[in-house]
């Protein structure tokens, strides 16, 4: 039978059977290869695999992976080259901003979602606490919503304190796995606690899966908040883990430019002072946003410093 990796500990891993929605715990059998990529871990959460039941109550071995849609990692800090896989088979993320108190930077938001596209996750912004807003804020906000949605990213505004707009979010997250992410003190964990009021009951029941007297350490866990529904809790982009990027690449992840790269005169163009370039001439007719051409020129030079 097939079934979701729904947390994994290193040696063993917990599956959530697709044939009678069981959960059970898994060793490995035979070899993993990851291509291309040395990770540390062969298995990671959101991992679609086939398993073959042990006999046992709720035992089983993991034989077979499934190609992965798209996958997380986070770099070894001790070995450059070394790659931990944090978590795969994502439908979306969700990035919690918010422009008052404290107030999210464009440079935060845009790096989110050019991680996000490097990963090939569907990104949406959520604006949180809008019960804070005054008439000024709440005209910014829309220029902001304006802004992201015309590049094509969604965009809500919900408040966790007065429920305002949850429905909505709450909507989007069913059937899905969706990672949550966001800057400290934008409402993360309150809205996460509001969104799904049983989670913790929900957690209980894969937490309950553990070696009676065995410090395990939990790699990676997604927390089940209703059927086919999954949330994977990350503080930021550096738990995003960082993407290396070609400077020629960095473009391409932005989808406003990404339309119009083959329209530059050089095919390595860089778009800051190459002539013929169409993304310079998309920022001065406006069709590209200033703030959005900052943070790709501030992605760019920080690849430069690191060369
Ligand atoms: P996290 O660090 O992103 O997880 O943020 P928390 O969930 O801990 O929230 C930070 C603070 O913002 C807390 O004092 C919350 O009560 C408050 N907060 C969260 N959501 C809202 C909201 O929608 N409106 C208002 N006014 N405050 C909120
Ligand atoms: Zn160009």
């Amino acid at each position: 039978m097939t079934g979701t990796v729904v947390k994994s500990t290193g040696s063993w891993y917990l599956v959530r059977s697709h044939t009678n929605g069981q959960l059970y715990k898994c060793r490995l059998r035979g070899k993993f290869k990851n291509k291309g990529l040395k990770v540390s871990n062969p298995i990671a959460v959101g991992d679609e695999v086939t398993m073959e039941d042990e006999g046992e109550m709720h035992q089983g071995v993991i034989t077979q992976i499934a190609p992965r849609r798209n996958y997380i990692i986070r770099r070894s800090t001790h070995k450059a080259h070394h790659a931990h896989i944090v978590a795969s088979n994502l439908d979306q993320a969700f990035l919690v901003v918010t422009l008052v108190s404290p107030r999210t930077s464009f440079g935060f938001i845009d790096r989110f979602l050019v991680t996000a596209e490097a990963y090939d996750i569907p990104a949406t912004l959520i604006f949180n606490k809008i019960d804070l807003y005054d008439q000024e804020a709440l005209n910014y906000l829309s220029q902001v919503v304006q802004l992201y949605g015309q590049i094509g990213y969604a965009c809500f505004t919900c408040s966790a304190h007065t429920g305002e707009g949850l429905p909505q979010v709450r909507e989007l997250l069913t059937g899905n796995v969706t990672l949550f992410s966001g800057h400290s003190g934008v409402g993360k964990s309150t809205l996460v606690n509001t969104l799904v009021p049983d989670l913790e009951l929900k957690t209980s029941e894969i937490s309950a899966f553990s070696d009676k007297g065995v410090h395990t350490t939990t790699f990676a866990e997604m927390f089940e908040v209703g059927p086919d529904t999954y949330l994977i809790d990350t503080p930021g982009i550096k738990e995003l883990g960082v993407v290396e990027m070609k400077r020629e690449e960095i473009g391409h992840f932005f989808p406003e430019m990404r339309e119009r790269l083959n329209q530059c005169r050089f095919h390595n163009c860089l778009h800051v002072n190459e002539p013929g370039c169409a993304v310079q001439a998309a920022v001065k007719q406006g069709k590209i946003a200033l703030p959005r051409y900052e943070s790709y020129l501030s992605l760019l030079h920080e690849e430069d410093s690191h060369r």
